[in-house]
């Protein structure tokens, strides 16, 4: 049985203070909820809200990590240094990170293998652009990305990753897939995991759908059976509307 899993990527927002007001906040309002629920704060607030998440409900993940464990790598953050503050997931393969920022597949596979060695779970990030959308591309960008992201993780490992299905089109756009155009998608992922592994893997594999997801289509989405929580950007910066779809 799939647990269903919601993440908020809160990226370059919040400072100290207003980090640790929404963490307490997010930690109040989805008590009692038999979801997972996970916050990534920027690194500068990581320290602060792991000590209001520490003994609650609530898990701390990191947005992103580096390639490698330590030297001269500026600007970059450790594995150790994650584990250091109590982080226990990290986002990787985002598709700020892809695009913006000109992660490879490649890459993003090197930060998902040593992530794994670390002892992290890892949200593995997966999406076509609105070009590739439109010239009936996504099955096979998502599956190159899923492919590619996970080469060298064995079928043990893969129990520590999460993919999400974010269509870049989607994220932060205020568009979102249809429940039934993302539920297409995460039962293509499913199939694709069962290709790669095992009927098993698939079956037991947790998918996140990420894209504009707020309180009022929450529900339609997390119906649908393919779909098993949300990476939540915009909406998680809100503990009320946050909390709406952690409650959907
Ligand atoms: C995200 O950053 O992963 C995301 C899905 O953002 P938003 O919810 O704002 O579209």
């Amino acid at each position: 049985m799939r647990k269903r899993f919601v993440a908020g990527n809160w990226k370059m927002h919040m400072n100290i203070a207003e980090a640790e007001a929404l963490a307490s906040a997010i930690v109040e309002r989805t008590k009692g909820t038999d979801f997972r629920v996970l916050v990534a704060p920027p690194f500068t607030a990581l320290h602060t809200v792991s000590k209001i998440v520490a003994g609650s409900h609530v898990e701390l993940g990191a947005q992103n990590m580096a390639a490698a464990e330590k030297g001269a790598h500026t600007g970059e953050i450790s594995p150790l240094m994650l584990a250091d503050i109590g982080v226990s997931s990290v986002i990787l393969g985002h598709s700020e990170r892809r695009h913006d920022y000109g992660e490879s597949d490649s890459l993003i596979n090197s930060k998902v293998v040593l992530a794994l060695s670390h002892g992290f779970e890892v949200i593995l990030c997966v999406g076509e652009t609105l070009e590739e959308r439109d010239t009936g591309k996504a099955e096979r960008v998502v599956g190159t990305q899923l492919e590619s992201g996970l080469a060298g993780v064995s079928e043990d490992l893969l129990a520590r990753v999460v993919v999400a299905y974010e269509p870049v089109w989607a994220i932060g756009t205020g568009r979102t897939a249809t429940p039934e155009d993302a539920d297409a998608i995460h039962a293509h992922i499913r199939r694709a995991i069962g290709d790669m592994y095992s009927s098993a893997a698939a079956e037991s594999l947790v998918i996140q759908y990420g894209g504009s997801v707020k309180p009022d289509n929450a529900s339609g989405l997390l119906g649908k059976e393919n779909i098993d929580g949300a990476l939540v950007g915009g909406a998680s910066l809100k503990a009320e509307d946050f909390a709406a779809i952690v409650n959907a």
